[in-house]
């Protein structure tokens, strides 16, 4: 079986969309590559963040739920997701975030590399790691950052756990991770070294209190596969090996199974075909609402049914 490379999303859940929509858009500089709902559950929208095309591996996805309660941090959830950003970004960021009202964490150093947190609107926590070697994405030109200090694609996800050893042992023996290395309580796995969002950090917290799912929490993380025949092996293997893995459900840009790992984390292994480029051209990602074949007949109740988005003008950031 081929090794997992690295991430090829992560899913979080977001209150109000508009406010979803233009942080991410136009604070941090992603593309809206996708506005659809959620399949099972058609009253709330499902947005797509990445880069120009959505390449896996930059793919920031959010339910956006108005009612529900807001998140509590804590064990057995992914508590941080990481963008890679060119070296000497980070004092930029740190301008621009707090143009935007953005509260930012002192810049620490992590396994060498400088980081800057915050959280978005939601509360979810966001990492800018600045990185020597940046994996290769597709630039969003008509977006607000300049290329000099803008987003490349995910650099890790950050687990907080209970135990170490199950989930550690999860990714290296059956996921094709390998150990790379300890900072105090932080344990460092990587899939495909230097590739996009190979890296899972795990943050050892033992008796420390559970997360409670809401807003500003990460639903799952999703790992890339190259194609279904590669998805099926790790479903068959994970079964195996004892995780309860779902069937195969049609995610219409990609595939996916599900199954929670031992520290109660939700992951996926998505399939990099047949993305994002399915259902509408490159120039118009993300501009209108679409729905898969089978919710095309529901379409008129389901535009009722959520809010309406505003794409505002892009302003360059100076
Ligand atoms: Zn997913």
């Amino acid at each position: 079986m081929e090794p997992i490379k690295g991430l090829h999303h992560v899913t979080a859940v977001a209150r109000d969309p508009q406010r979803n929509v233009d942080f991410y858009r136009n604070v941090l500089g992603q593309r809206l590559v996708k506005r659809t709902v959620n399949f099972d559950s058609p009253d709330t929208y499902h947005f797509y963040f990445a880069d120009e095309t959505g390449t896996p591996g930059s793919v920031l996805t959010f339910f956006a739920w108005p009612t529900m309660r807001r998140g509590v941090h804590g064990n057995g959830e992914t508590n941080a997701v990481a963008y890679n950003v060119p070296k000497d970004a980070l004092s930029f960021w740190e301008v621009h975030l707090k143009k935007n009202d953005v509260k930012t964490d002192p810049i620490e150093k992590r396994f060498g590399q400088d980081v800057l947190t915050f959280s978005d609107p939601d509360g979810m926590r966001i990492e800018l790691v600045e990185s020597e070697s940046l994996p290769e994405i597709r630039f969003w030109e008509e977006g607000p950052i300049s290329r000099e200090y803008a987003l490349r694609g995910f650099h890790s996800v950050t687990l907080w756990l209970d135990e170490v050893g199950p989930t550690a042992e999860l990714l290296t023996a059956q996921m094709g991770y390998q150990a790379a290395g300890q900072e105090g309580m932080r344990y460092r796995y990587v899939g495909e070294p230097n590739t996009i969002g190979s890296i899972v950090d795990i943050v050892h917290r033992p008796g420390k209190m559970q997360a409670g799912f809401g807003t500003g929490s990460i639903h799952h993380i999703a790992f890339r596969v190259p194609d279904d025949g590669s998805q099926l092996e790790y479903q068959a293997s994970l079964d195996e090996a004892g995780f309860r893995v779902t069937p195969v459900m049609d995610r219409s840009y990609f595939h996916s199974v599900y199954f929670r790992e031992n520290g109660g984390v939700l992951f996926e292994i998505a399939t990099n075909t047949p993305g994002f480029l399915i259902d509408e051209p490159l120039n118009a990602l993300g501009e209108l609402l679409k729905l898969p074949e089978w919710l095309e007949p529901n379409r008129a109740e389901i535009e009722q049914n959520i809010a309406p988005l505003t794409l505002t003008t892009i302003e360059k950031v100076k």
